[in-house]
């Protein structure tokens, strides 16, 4: 039996075929992708992962796209599509319990309201607070890791484990789950009570004048390097605002890559390579991705 059988005769989910990553992205480029798997509940995707894991299928977690360039060839695994699954908090003696499906920003507000603090720097980080969870996500100097407590997760059994912050190996935009097959279901984090309403909306305003958000982008491109953030050496290579046809260095902001019409992936990626070999020739800087290249 197929993964599509697989999933329909045991009413695992939904499977769609003619989706692209244009539509599934906030870069808006990308290939086609061969089996769009959308699961109805987190039993489902257990069983679905066991099955994927077990028949070594390819296979991608897509959350909201805000971090994932895919290149243009199709894709011919499995995109499992965690968007659409139904999120939700509980909060009990300060202690937040959270879907990994939950929007991170509206977490950021919807905490904000009930004034519980302080996961505000999460409040304009756009994607799923699993995503963010993947990748230590961060801002005005604080990060998941400083407010997480535990990570359920299913492994590559297909079991739910649970693990402390120390085992998630919590790095600069890193966790241990770029490492291992599993998919981040729910969170706890500490909680106090705090006003952060008036912050979230001084940082949102400050966010649309840094940042062009008026265009679709996939955040930073690269790490800051330890001694010179990103954009200060494409700056001083002089490319802000640097077209190469629909893709653009963003005149707002020199470490975002903007999709100025239908950009190829291929025609981002000339651009991230162009801009890496040359901080290496020019000043001997290595620039990372931040992004997920598939
Ligand atoms: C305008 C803009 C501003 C941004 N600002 C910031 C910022 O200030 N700070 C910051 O840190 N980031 C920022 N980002 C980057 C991005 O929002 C985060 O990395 C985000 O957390 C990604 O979440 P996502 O749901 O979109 O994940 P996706 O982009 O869909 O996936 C990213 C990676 O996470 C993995 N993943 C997703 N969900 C799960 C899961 N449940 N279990 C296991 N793996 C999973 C995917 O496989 C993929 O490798 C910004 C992006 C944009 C577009």
């Amino acid at each position: 039996m197929n993964f599509e059988s697989y999933v329909l005769e045991n009413d695992l989910g939904t499977i769609e075929k003619n989706y692209t990553f244009k539509e599934l992205t906030t870069i808006g480029c990308g290939g086609r992708i061969a089996l769009l798997y959308t699961p109805n509940s987190i039993s489902s995707l257990q069983k679905a992962f066991t099955y994927i894991l077990e028949h070594e299928l390819s296979y991608f977690l897509l959350g909201n796209g805000s971090n994932v360039l895919a290149r243009d060839e199709d894709f011919k695994g499995i995109v499992i599509h965690l968007r659409k699954i139904h999120y939700s908090y509980e909060i009990k003696d300060e202690i937040l319990d959270c879907s990994a499906f939950y929007p991170t920003s509206k977490l950021a507000y919807d905490l904000a309201k009930e004034e519980w603090g302080d996961l505000s720097f999460l409040g304009g980080i756009p994607g799923l607070l699993g995503g963010a969870i993947y990748n230590n996500s961060g801002a005005y100097k604080d990060e998941i890791k400083n407010h997480l407590i535990d990570v359920t997760y299913i492994n590559s059994a297909g079991n739910l484990i649970t693990i402390n912050n120390k085992d998630c190996a919590f790095a600069y935009r890193k966790s241990i789950f770029h490492y291992i097959d599993g998919i981040i279901i729910s969170a706890r984090f500490k909680l106090k009570k705090m006003k952060t309403l008036e912050v979230l909306e001084r940082r949102a305003m400050a966010r649309k004048l840094a940042q062009p958000l008026e265009s679709r982008n996939m955040g930073s491109i690269f790490k800051n390097n330890p001694l010179i953030p990103a954009w200060k050496v494409i700056d001083a290579l002089g490319m802000r605002g640097f077209h190469f046809h629909d893709a653009a260095v963003s005149a707002k902001h020199a470490n975002f890559i903007i999709n100025t019409g239908s950009a190829k992936s291929s025609e981002i990626l000339n651009l991230i390579e162009l801009i890496q070999r040359r901080a290496e020739l020019e000043f001997g800087v290595q620039l990372k991705y931040e992004i997920t290249i598939i």
